[in-house]
């Protein structure tokens, strides 16, 4: 099948689920809470619906999200090529962010889906459900499920909680809608406990957290007209503090809270020798999905990554001035 550059229907994605027995889904590398989320929200939906399911991620399941219900289905890849018919991508803005050993493993696939809501995503699937007005790509699978009057097991409705909620730091970006808390809503009516999964998901941080917490401030800096804040990990800081990569996740959301500034940007060391750049904007003149791909990166207009190569000093050096360059050009 050819790339499609039209959203697929609910409709036909429903005709595709009807007409196969065997899914393999998939997620980008360091999987956040979207997803971690999406994968167990839809795979354990087509699981209660009959139909044979494997999740894997390149990365596997990180601890911080291992509270989840069934997130022990979440796999790394086998060496093998999986026997499934129909590939399904969630939440991954371009194809290689599924990792080598996950597309490898999904490599027998006939058909991919391509379900996210990146603005960025250049439609890499042979349907595509591209909603880049939805704040998760677990809200994108409540509606689907919703249209196709899949069932939603205990397993599905706290996942679609959990991708949406980390996705839009607890319902508070500007991405969350009226339908946003409506989906929420309905997802208590089901019997969801949202103490218990809020508590889980943001009261239960490893201690090494706040030491990394910690070593980030410490290299904290602003430029001079306050607009721009970021800081900085190292190798060193992460093999010190015996790291885990979620430990950063939302970390970024301190210093994007800072009176005056308009982009947030962390910069990481990653083993590979490559920098993995996090970027924030609280204004939306400054399009920080726009100032990645200029780095080959991409993501949303308020929320944005790269991965490009180092060393980290000349990657700060390019990042920063290109993030200069839209404020002057759009402040
Ligand atoms: P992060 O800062 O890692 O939380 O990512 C912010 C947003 O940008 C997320 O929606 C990511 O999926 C997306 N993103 C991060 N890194 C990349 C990348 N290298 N290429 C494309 N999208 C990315
Ligand atoms: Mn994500
Ligand atoms: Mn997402």
């Amino acid at each position: 099948m050819s790339e499609s550059i039209q959203n697929a229907t609910f409709e036909q994605i429903g005709e595709i689920i009807r007409q196969h027995e065997s899914f393999v889904i998939l997620s980008h590398v360091r999987p956040d809470g979207d997803a971690i989320g999406s994968q167990l929200a839809l795979g354990f939906a087509l699981k209660a619906a009959g139909k044979k399911v494997r999740l894997i991620n390149e990365d596997g399941l990180p601890e911080n999200l291992a509270f989840l219900r069934g997130s022990y289905k979440i796999e790394t890849p086998p060496a093998e090529p999986i026997d499934a018919e129909i590939a399904i991508a969630l939440d991954t803005a371009t194809k290689p962010r599924l990792g080598e050993k996950s597309l490898h493993a999904a490599s027998n696939a006939k058909i991919w889906l391509n379900i996210d809501h990146h603005i960025s995503n250049p439609r890499y699937g042979d349907l595509n459900l591209i909603d880049d007005i939805s704040p998760a790509t677990g809200q994108i699978i409540y509606e689907l499920l919703l249209a196709l009057h899949l069932p939603i097991p205990d397993e599905t409705r706290d996942a679609i909680y959990v991708a949406v909620s980390t996705d839009t730091g607890s319902f508070q970006y500007p991405s969350t809608t009226a339908r946003t808390y409506e989906m929420a809503a309905d997802l208590i009516r089901r019997g969801l406990d949202v103490g218990e999964i809020n508590s889980s998901t943001y009261d239960n941080h490893p201690f090494r957290r706040l030491e990394l917490l910690r070593a980030l401030l410490n290299t904290l800096e602003r430029s001079a007209d306050g607009l721009i804040a970021h800081w900085s990990l190292t190798e060193d800081v992460r093999t010190d503090l015996k790291l885990r990569p979620e430990d950063s996740e939302g970390l970024i959301d301190t210093i994007r809270s800072i009176e005056g500034v308009r982009v947030a940007a962390f910069f990481e060391e990653l083993f590979d020798g490559k920098i993995r750049v996090s970027m924030r904007s609280k204004d939306i003149r400054f399009n920080v999905c726009q100032i990645a791909a200029e780095f080959g990166g991409g993501g949303h207009a308020l929320a944005a990554g790269i991965r490009m190569t180092g060393p980290i000093e000349e990657a700060r050096e390019k990042v920063l001035a290109a993030i200069q360059r839209a404020i002057v050009a759009h402040g």
